[in-house]
């Protein structure tokens, strides 16, 4: 079994980003936009703003209360996206109840777009063709690919649907080649779906909820789950110890999917402001 090392490839990529920041003519710029204080918000959003100083990449965080109306964060948004400063656009997810999030995503255009939600890039990707993807099933194909997994022809299971993961995630892997299938609440009988798997991505929000009798011999398991087990320690959708005997490589968590997602938000944000160059 090979430990797929999410945390060493997304170093590696860090290294590779700051040399192409260096070549810029202006250093890239991210706005992420916080409302509320939710901890773990916080705690992501600091994550992201250390990755991009580490690369070069300018960071700054707007901040608007719990409180703030509908109209408010739209305002906000709309102004970060008049201002030809900033190259990238992140809302930070969850907003508080009551705001609609979609429709305050729908307001960054595409080319400001960094995390790939917006309805323009994610169509482009369900059509085949390139633009930016969100952040998490991008690193999930950039650590296949640097652990020099092939895709094609290879029958890939993804479990979820959700907007920000699974459904991109299922377009990303049909636009290289697998045969994919899409696990969800509603499947019956996920246990077979799950063994037929040659590539198995999961991403449920349900600790250790997939385990080794559900793994084919030989797959590739792929763990995008980040959540707090009994013991408060982090853990991910894959019971790791059970799903290790069988898996040919496997993600551990932490470590594996979440270093990738935001070494994607970097590549993406330079990739924004390259392309405004
Ligand atoms: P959502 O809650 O938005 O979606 C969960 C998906 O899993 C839904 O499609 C749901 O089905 C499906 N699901 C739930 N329970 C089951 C089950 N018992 N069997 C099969 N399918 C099930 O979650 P996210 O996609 O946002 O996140 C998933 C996990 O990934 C979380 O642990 C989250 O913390 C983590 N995550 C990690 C990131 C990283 O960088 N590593 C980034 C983003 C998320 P249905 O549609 O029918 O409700």
């Amino acid at each position: 079994m090979t430990l797929l090392d999410g945390k060493r490839i997304a170093s590696e990529i860090r290294r590779e980003l700051r040399d192409r920041v260096l070549q810029m003519r202006k250093k890239p710029e991210l706005a992420v936009v916080l409302v509320g204080e939710d901890p773990a918000s916080e705690i992501y959003v600091k994550g992201k703003v250390n990755a991009c100083r580490e690369v070069g990449i300018g960071s700054r965080v707007c901040r608007l209360p719990k409180s703030a109306t509908q109209n408010e964060v739209e305002t906000l948004v709309s102004s970060l996206v008049d201002n030809v400063e900033i190259n990238g656009i992140l809302v930070q997810l969850p907003l508080p109840e009551g705001l609609d999030s979609d429709k305050i995503l729908g307001l960054i255009p595409p080319r400001k777009d960094v995390d790939g939600f917006s309805p323009v890039n994610f169509g482009k990707i369900a059509l085949g063709e390139n633009a930016t993807s969100a952040c998490t099933p991008q690193g999930v194909i950039e650590l296949l690919t640097r652990y020099q997994i092939d895709l094609r022809g290879k029958r890939a299971v993804v479990v979820g649907r959700s907007k920000i993961v699974g459904r991109p995630l299922t377009m990303l892997l049909l636009n290289r080649d697998a045969t994919v299938t899409v696990c969800h609440s509603k499947t019956e009988q996920l246990k077979e779906e799950c063994l037929k798997a040659d590539i198995l991505i999961v991403a449920i929000g349900k600790p250790r909820y997939i385990t080794g009798d559900m793994i084919k011999k030989g797959a590739v398991v792929v763990d995008v789950g980040i959540n707090r087990g009994e013991n408060g320690k982090l853990c991910g959708d894959v019971d790791f110890e059970s799903a290790k005997e069988k898996a040919s490589f496997i993600t551990p968590v932490p470590g594996g999917v979440g270093p990738m997602t935001i070494a994607m938000l970097l590549r993406n944000t330079i990739e924004a402001a390259e392309r405004a160059e």
